[in-house]
């Protein structure tokens, strides 16, 4: 039987609590396969341990987690330090070397899941935001000089690179051709930054080129937000920089009911490195130790990694114990307006894996 190494670094905050959630509905939908199990080492790693150790994981941190098969990730942050170290430390850490150059962001309205957006009901709004991960205006370069005097300078600058956008170019039309509709946005902002995201235009019509069967758009950022307001049921897969993606799926996991069910993958895609699985949402302190976070988005984070791993049975058989549970309002947590525990959600999508129609 294959066994499959998980790494589970659950960091801080509501990411321990959604992450141990995460790993019972792994081990259940193993069992009820059969035909695989998972091995998982936990990795205690996040800002208590920086606190401890001055850093937010071990030096050998990658060594320890390059040879698993997968990582699935809760939430890194403390409120003790900047999160800008918290972010740096761990998370990009991960993400950068292991070169996850695709974060993968589904958003669909579950069963049984309210939209705010008026006139939207579950099977209406059906996204994939791809987000280019790896440069763009996360890629870390800049710097500060002068720092407390009045002559004191910062910049951040926004690096893209043509093998960098010609990647996640290839890899958005790919997913957009995989997908019923074959329709694909290119979120740009090309009318005021002039020289970047005008080559990120012109590589996206050159791949454009090579997916004749796919029907593609550009939109400026801006205006996209108000598209996925009124518009939404023009818009299927979407592929933007690291900052303008990172903005959209934060409305779009609003728009989809909460913050607590949207799902990431971030992908390598040539399975050089293991590719990392985890809920949008981060720490969440001010309900962290209540046992009310809501474990939906890591449950759907367990789906993608399934997909990735090639399980594809055991994928689709846990994407309906989820919607089979968020259809029945008794399995609401606080965030959708309900009273349900992370517990609950948690038996209760356990429970639906063992049932049998899923
Ligand atoms: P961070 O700085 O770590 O990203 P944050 O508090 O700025 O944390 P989130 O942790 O994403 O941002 O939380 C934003 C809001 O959404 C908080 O009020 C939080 O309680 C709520 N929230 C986030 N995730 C969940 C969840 N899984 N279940 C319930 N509520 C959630």
């Amino acid at each position: 039987m294959k066994t499959y190494a998980i790494a589970a670094i659950p960091g801080d905050g509501i990411g321990t609590e959604v992450v141990a959630a995460g790993i019972e509905v792994l081990v259940a939908i193993a069992k009820r396969d059969g035909g695989f199990a998972f091995k998982i080492d936990h990795f205690d790693w996040g800002g208590e341990y920086c606190k401890k150790h001055g850093r937010m994981m071990p030096e050998n941190g990658r060594d320890q987690i390059r040879k698993h098969d997968a990582i699935l990730f809760g939430s890194a942050g403390h409120p003790d330090i900047p999160d800008h170290i918290t972010l740096w430390g761990l998370r990009l850490a991960i993400c950068q070397p292991f070169d996850q150059y695709a974060n993968v962001r589904p958003t669909r309205v579950l069963p049984g899941i309210t939209s705010p957006l008026r006139n939207v009901n579950g099977g209406e709004l059906d996204w994939v935001i791809v987000r280019e991960n790896s440069e763009g205006e996360y890629a870390g370069v800049g710097g500060r000089v002068h720092q407390g005097s009045p002559l004191e300078a910062a910049t951040d600058v926004a690096m893209f690179t043509r093998a960098g956008v010609e990647r996640i170019m290839r890899f958005a039309f790919r997913l957009a051709r995989s997908r019923p509709r074959k329709l694909l946005t290119v979120v740009t902002k090309s009318n005021a930054q002039r020289h970047a995201m005008v080559m990120w235009d012109e590589i996206a019509t050159q791949i454009a080129a090579e997916f004749r069967d796919v029907t593609w758009d550009k939109m400026l950022v801006d205006a996209m937000t108000m598209r996925m307001v009124m518009r939404p049921e023009t818009i299927d897969t979407v592929v933007a920089t690291n900052l303008h993606a990172d903005i959209l799926s934060d409305l779009a996991a609003a728009l989809a009911g909460s913050l607590g069910i949207a799902p990431t993958a971030n992908l390598n895609p040539e399975r050089t490195f293991p590719s990392m699985f985890e809920p949008i949402h981060g720490s969440a302190f001010d309900i962290m130790g209540k046992g009310v976070a809501n474990p939906i988005g890591t449950f759907w984070s367990a789906v993608m990694m399934l997909d990735h791993l090639g399980e594809k049975n055991a994928a689709d058989r846990l994407m309906k114990a989820i919607e089979r549970v968020t259809a029945d309002k008794r399995f609401h947590t606080p965030d959708l307006g309900g009273k349900a525990r992370t517990a609950d959600v948690t038996a209760g999508v356990v429970d639906a894996i063992q049932g049998a129609n899923t």
